[in-house]
């Protein structure tokens, strides 16, 4: 084999291995980069009837005051009504096609003439010029040099852009014009620690006020059931069922309905129970009226620490309502988990572990197994046969994120290279080398633990075994000694067996009078100029691999010539918008540091070519075809950044109509919604993901837009949409440029395949997330980000076994920023049960979500939601039935018993029950709900568990010195307190809540006002104040926004204005203003359901 080129010296390789240097986090992504702002604006649009119907946050704006232009589509942009004021007769788009002749465009011909234009009034062409339909290429003016006299050469294909030539010219230098003047250089930007984990510190846990009385005195953790010493004989599953060494173990909760029990005297319930003030329903004997606390009642989450923002004890209940306090509180298992297990590092060599929760901060060490940073499931121990799979209903699902983010502390997965003879596989399923494969025969041989094939080591691949039967290099070799690797690929893997070239990115801007009217092109377009120089690089690289190209584009497309040797750019523009083709290869995808000037000069020029456009209409899908062609043209994988603003309703292929009709909610036809209006962007991304191109979407639509359709292309072509409605520069430019900076920089993987291989049992039967896939195992990914995620289901196709386990492989391969093709492979090792207790006993809650949320947001394409939203109430019953009926201990029906690792199953359910895409407010528009869908459906666990259950956050209940976040409380209007002010967010949005009562230093402080009355509302960025509260609260917002993949934009809401209103639908465990169930009414509506089944 290729003997190693060298070692880093980190354990556990202490030797020579075979292992290559580079793809050091640091270097690809990680390098110094823009900062995101401290502070900001913003909003991921999804906000209220505030947001959505009137400019928001006093924006203001005119009608534009001379010859505006129509609106093309009927509805009111944002509010307001001005532009469908204008006369529609004025404005032209170009004269009537019909008066010009077609001209086909054969490659050669009309290609001669676009930079020697006969036409001689180019700028105004192309707002007035001649008929746009013909296929028609002509330079333009505008400060352009009209480059007659310099033909291009014949385009030849694969030419387009020829082996980077690496000019120092202007390298490293950095523009000091915009804002990354003050950029420290050698500074890792906030992106850097944007994703992957939480970094969130654990809070400092107070001690627990009094609790209630129905807090036991002797509750000193968690305890077992067995404790309670009242087991009836011949239960079923003896042992304490929820002790378990991977879990956070605290007792099963038994909890009282809020229906009137009845039932015979039984023993005393064997499970903790909670009893509450103002409850006063006899439960089956063990609980009667004034009964004292239960002695083995051992809840985490009675009168807990955190919730120290509630004054006094809780407030008197009806009759026949559970207490808030005594139901299963999600920030109380946070805290938990926390506390018990972000001290130690998550070891992996133990097969079935359950990871510590994505909200706890933890060191991963592997040893065998992927980190959870790259793989979590649904459970860690999956029934033996389909039967008891499906008795028990719990889906069987792993969430993988292949090019996840590691904390600085963890070491990137090393990259293995054998040489020319690639990757050892298994011969007949084609698995990777791993831990898990047996070597047998002195070591000639190994059994592949996937499908039992025994196979010849080859001769440069042999080693002896040690006397465990072990090779004596296991430990030199990640492939055989961790749970992630990566393999350097060899030709065999690549298209066309061709080595790829690096991949490219182009830059595609709207220029339409709504782009250039909010100021979005010349703020994109200054912005750029210095971004370009934060393009992903490898390694120690001097500068980044990936060329650089540029379109603008309304009804027609405007291509670049930024080749180095001009003078000036040149511009090409191609009209024939229904047969796109891409009018020039040498000079379209460039080195930046080799054109810089061009670049720059090109930058300069369009914001000022396009300033006094009144074109409002815009093409889509020919502006991704066009992008698509590039990157087919220079033969290379990449992806397009699209900003765009407005319906594409110009006449061309993937034209749109306004389609947008809420009366279809809560109809059969409600699902029309979700889909795409036209089959043309399902085509186009099929052969985008066959060209590795890969689509980012940054809108800024006034109206709709139809995100529903626009998306289908990012979507599947693994890409990102980004969505600022009723954009303004002022309000809105950090968060624009914060999420553009952290996008082009992010890690990517290009024209990926994923496969998921599993041992003899079980198979990947389902996918969820932002990918195409063509076959029924191949996920294949145009690009793929160290945010996304793809979450996989599992089902039997055979019995599994115990001893053997259940075994996982995913392996990437995918092209890297540098043009190395590269196999990424992650294992992990399961265990199997025959008991149903044990798969209970190692589920996790939050990937349950993950897969539920996603499964239910794919359902909604296809079924009426109402439809979608009963099968997981469903599905949740029968869940939690079945571990009723089969691991709980036998009780009164009129207990509610939860298994430990589900007991916050029904609060997370109920959350994404009542999400805008299964129950919208009134204020939530279509096009939110189509971008909230395609949003979860590659998110992590960590997104869906924070999105879903928003973290509500007191400010000035813990000393003001403390440097660690304070504690969560939970997401209801009863624990805010109305002195106190609370930061709220979700991964999407923050909110910073202003109670009434707040003392007149603390509003000062924080808001340089006076009083409460005075403070703004809707205010989106704090004062800069130089006092100790008010540098607290920025940085707990800047430090939040880190946390985070997208910028959040703050919105500051004083109790009892109406933008609280907004602000509510977020306090998820009330009832919603959209008919949502408040947590306790869910629980009593689960325990019905579970009751109904179990009858
Ligand atoms: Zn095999």
């Amino acid at each position: 084999m290729n003997v190693n080129q060298s070692a880093p010296p980190v354990p556990p390789f202490g030797q020579p291995q075979p292992v290559y240097p580079g793809y050091h986090q640091s270097s690809y992504g990680g390098q110094p980069g823009p900062a995101a702002p401290p502070t900001s604006y913003g909003t991921y649009n999804g906000p209220g009837p505030g947001y959505q119907q009137t400019p928001p946050l006093g924006m203001s704006r005119a009608p534009p005051s001379t010859g505006a232009p129509p609106t093309s589509t009927a509805q009111a942009p944002c509010g307001q009504a001005a532009y469908g004021q204008l006369g529609q007769g004025d404005i032209q788009n170009g004269p009537s096609s019909s008066t010009v002749p077609t001209q086909r465009l054969p490659g050669s011909q009309p290609f001669g003439s676009p930079l020697a234009p006969a036409v001689s009034q180019p700028a105004a062409l192309q707002h007035y010029g001649p008929p746009p339909t013909s296929a028609q290429v002509t330079a333009q003016l505008a400060g352009m040099q009209i480059s007659g006299a310099m033909a291009p050469a014949p385009p030849s294909a694969g030419l387009g852009y020829g082996p980077p030539t690496l000019l120092a010219s202007a390298s490293g230098s950095f523009s000091n014009s915009g804002p990354y003047g003050s950029y420290p250089q050698g500074q890792a930007p906030p992106v850097s620690q944007a994703q992957g984990h939480p970094g969130v510190q654990p809070p400092q846990r107070s001690a627990p006020p009094l609790a209630s009385n129905f807090t036991s005195p002797t509750s000193g953790g968690p305890r077992m059931p067995s404790m309670t010493g009242s087991l009836p004989p011949g239960q079923g599953f003896g042992a304490p069922p929820m002790s378990q060494p991977n879990h956070v173990s605290s007792p099963p909760q038994a909890l009282p309905p809020g229906t009137q029990m009845t039932g015979p005297q039984g023993p005393p319930p064997p499970m903790h129970s909670l009893q509450q003030p103002g409850y006063q329903l006899q439960q089956n004997g063990s609980f009667g009226p004034g009964r004292g606390p239960q002695p083995n009642y051992g809840t985490p989450y009675s009168g807990a620490p955190t919730f120290g923002s509630q004054p006094g004890p809780p407030q008197p209940l009806p009759p026949k309502r559970l207490d808030p306090d005594a139901i299963p509180s999600p920030i109380q298992v946070i805290e938990d988990d926390r506390n018990n297990r972000g001290s130690e590092p998550f070891v992996t060599g133990v097969r079935g572990q359950v990871p510590p929760l994505v909200t706890t901060n933890f060191l991963v060490k592997d040893q065998g197994n992927a980190s959870p940073r790259y793989i979590r499931c649904t459970s860690y121990n999956i029934p033996c046969t389909s039967d008891m799979a499906k008795q028990a209903q719990v889906p069987l699902a792993a969430v993988i994120k292949p090019l996840a983010k590691l904390p600085p502390e963890e070491a990137s997965p090393y990259v293995v290279d054998h040489g020319e003879s690639g990757p050892l596989r298994c011969n007949r399923c084609k698995a990777y080398m791993c831990p898990f494969m047996q070597f047998i025969e002195g070591g000639r041989r190994f059994q592949c633990c996937f499908c039992s094939c025994v196979n010849d080591v080859p001769p440069q691949y042999f080693q002896h075994l040690d006397h465990t039967g072990r090779r004596v290099d296991a430990y030199d070799r990640p492939e055989l000694s961790l749970g992630s690797y990566e393999f350097l690929a060899t030709v065999d893997y690549c298209k066309n067996n061709k080595f790829p070239s690096p991949p490219a990115f182009i830059f595609m801007i709207d220029v339409s009078y709504n782009a250039i009217r909010t100021g979005l092109v010349r703020l994109l377009c200054e912005e750029l100029k210095s971004l370009l120089d934060y393009l992903p690089r490898e390694g120690g690289a001097e500068e980044s691999a990936i060329h650089v190209g540029f379109v603008t584009y309304n009804k027609v497309l405007h291509f670049y010539n930024v080749k180095s040797s001009l003078a000036q750019p040149q511009m090409m523009v191609v009209s024939d918008v229904a047969d796109m083709f891409v009018p020039l290869l040498d000079g379209f995808l460039v080195n930046v540091n080799e054109s810089r000037a061009v670049i720059t000069s090109l930058l300069d020029q369009i914001p000022e070519i396009f300033a006094d456009t009144r074109e409002t209409e815009t093409v889509f899908a020919p502006v991704i075809q066009a992008g698509m062609e590039a990157l087919k043209a220079a033969e290379c994988a990449g992806k397009l950044f699209l900003f765009h603003t407005s319906l594409p309703i110009a006449e061309a292929p993937g034209k749109l109509k306004n389609r947008d009709d809420r009366k279809l909610i809560n109809t059969d036809k409600e699902k029309t919604l979700f889909q795409p209006q036209t089959g043309v962007y399902q085509t186009l991304a099929k052969e985008c993901v066959a060209q590795g191109c890969c689509v980012d979407l940054f809108l800024f639509p006034n109206q709709y837009v139809d995100v529903a359709t626009l998306s289908v292309v990012p979507q599947l072509t693994g890409g990102s949409v980004y969505k600022y409605a009723c954009f303004q520069v002022e309000n809105d430019q950090e968060r624009f440029l914060s999420d553009l900076r952290r996008d082009v920089q992010k890690i990517v993987g290009f024209d990926a395949v994923m496969r998921v291989r599993t041992s003899t049992g079980i198979r990947a039967v389902d996918f969820f997330g932002a990918f195409y896939m063509s076959n029924t195992t191949d996920v294949e990914l145009a690009g793929l980000d160290a945010n996304k995620t793809v979450t996989v289901e599992f089902k039997h196709d055979d019995r599994l076994n115990e001893e053997s386990g259940a075994l996982l492989q995913c392996a990437l391969l995918y092209t890297s920023c540098a043009g190395q093709r590269r196999l990424r492979i992650h294992n992990l090792a399961l265990n199997c049960c025959t008991q149903l207790a044990d798969l209970y006993r190692n589920c996790e809650t939050d990937t349950l979500i993950n897969y539920m949320a996603k499964f239910a947001y794919r359902g909604v394409l296809n079924s009426p939601v109402k439809t979608v939203r009963d099968t997981l109430i469903t599905q949740c019953a029968q869940i939690l039935a079945c571990y009723r009926k089969n691991c709980a201990s036998p009780s009164s029906a009129g207990q509610l018993i939860l298994p430990e690792c589900m007991k916050l199953l029904p609060v997370y359910l109920n959350c994404v029950l009542k999400s805008d895409v299964l129950q919208p407010g009134a204020e939530v528009t279509t096009d939110d709900r189509a971008y909230v869908r395609q949003l979860v459906t590659s998110m992590d666990v960590a997104e869906t568990n924070v999105f879903f259950y928003p973290r509500l956050l007191p400010l000035t209940k813990s000393p003001i010195e403390s440097t660690t976040e304070p504690p969560a409380v939970r997401a209801s209007e009863e624990r805010l307190s109305n002195g106190d002010i609370y930061l709220l967010e979700n991964g999407l949005n923050l909110f910073l809540w202003v109670g009434a009562s707040v003392q007149q230093g603390v509003v000062q402080s924080l808001f340089n006002v006076p009083s409460f009355s005075q403070i703004t509302t809707g205010l989106s960025v704090l004062p800069i104040l130089d006092n100790p509260l008010s540098k607290k609260v920025r940085g707990l917002i800047d430090s939040l926004r880190a946390q985070r993949a997208r910028y959040m934009k703050l919105t500051v809401v004083k109790q009892e204005d109406k933008l609280e209103m907004l602000f509510k639908n977020f306090l998820v465990e009330d009832k919603s203003l959209s008919g949502g169930e408040s947590y306790v009414d869910f629980l009593c509506h689960m325990h019905k359901e579970i009751r109904q089944l179990l009858s």
